[in-house]
């Protein structure tokens, strides 16, 4: 691979193909990557350098490079992990195991939330009721509500999390496809706030998965490589896979499909109206229903329970 573009000394191990970029590992992890975090936070005005913000790790390798590259780019904001422990059998303790040693090992104040001790129920409930076909929905929407409501509680300027460029053009691909103009304008990089919850927002959002990895192998960062239980064979990991084959074929593809998204979002905004925000009558949280999505659940999860 020859010497490294941008320092011109250390030997290339990284080769970024969509860049033309061959670069040293040093010059990786110390100024392309926690560079490009700084540029996305601050070109799509994400929080300012001395916000506080929540950032949502889940143990695994996207969080650990982004609680890391954060401190590294925004040295004066002031950061505080959240970890869900969501009560998957061994997935969930080796999660919250690298999470603690994460937050320990760069000095981050770490606030855990156990599903279980909490509110009595796991994810893997939920295979008994009628959302049982569908557990990462039922994950993500369990997920969003209570980082939601912890990061409102520490009253943050953001909720951060570590969607990286392949989770959104992956999320992209099957939102298109499955013709859902609404939810396709929530995948972009900011969403702002809904009192009380803080604005979302996606630092990765530029990032692609495979440097992520990366990132947090080189510096040698605590994360647990287990995959979900529930996860194999999920339409997300298939997603992901093709795109790969097309990114590998096309280098730049994924990177074109988040440029065209950018210029259809003001048109869509246009086009397809967002919801109109009430409160849920069961917890009086933002929804867009009469009762929340969450609340539909757990309703579901008592009714099984109860009978
Ligand atoms: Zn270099
Ligand atoms: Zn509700």
């Amino acid at each position: 691979m020859g010497k490294c573009k941008l320092c011109g000394r250390g030997e290339a191990k990284i080769r970024l193909a969509y860049a033309r970029l061959n670069l040293c590992r040093k010059c990786f992890t110390e100024k392309f990557f926690p560079n490009r975090v700084r540029r996305t936070v601050e070109s799509y005005k994400m929080f300012p350098a001395d916000a506080s913000v929540a950032v949502a790790v889940s143990g695994g390798k996207d969080s650990a490079a982004l609680l890391h590259s954060l401190r590294e780019a925004f040295p004066a904001v002031q950061l505080v992990a959240v970890h869900l422990n969501l009560g998957i059998p061994e997935y969930s303790e080796a999660a919250e195991r690298s999470v603690e040693a994460l937050c320990r090992s760069l000095n981050v104040e770490l606030k855990v939330y156990r599903l279980k001790d909490e509110e009595g129920f796991t994810i893997g409930d939920f295979k008994a009721t009628k959302y049982g076909g569908k557990l990462c929905s039922v994950c993500g929407v369990v997920k969003r509500r209570r980082l939601g409501k912890i990061a409102a509680e520490l009253k943050v300027d953001a909720l951060v999390t570590g969607h990286n460029l392949d989770d959104t053009v992956e999320s992209l691909m099957a939102t298109f496809t499955g013709g859902d103009f609404q939810q396709l304008v929530r995948l972009k990089p900011v969403l702002p706030a809904q009192p009380p919850f803080p604005r979302k927002v996606k630092p990765f959002y530029r990032t692609p998965e495979r440097e992520a990895l990366l990132y947090a192998e080189i510096l040698g960062l605590p994360f647990s490589r287990r995959k979900c239980p529930y996860l194999p064979g999920s339409r997300s990991l298939r997603g992901k896979r093709l795109l790969d084959l097309w990114e590998a074929e096309e280098p730049g593809f994924k990177y074109r499909m988040l440029a065209a998204f950018e210029k259809l979002i003001p048109l869509l905004e246009q086009a397809v109206p967002q919801p109109e925000y009430t409160y849920c009558r069961v917890c009086g949280l933002p929804s867009s229903q009469p009762v929340c999505a969450d609340c539909r659940r757990i309703e579901a999860l008592k009714g099984r329970k109860a009978a």
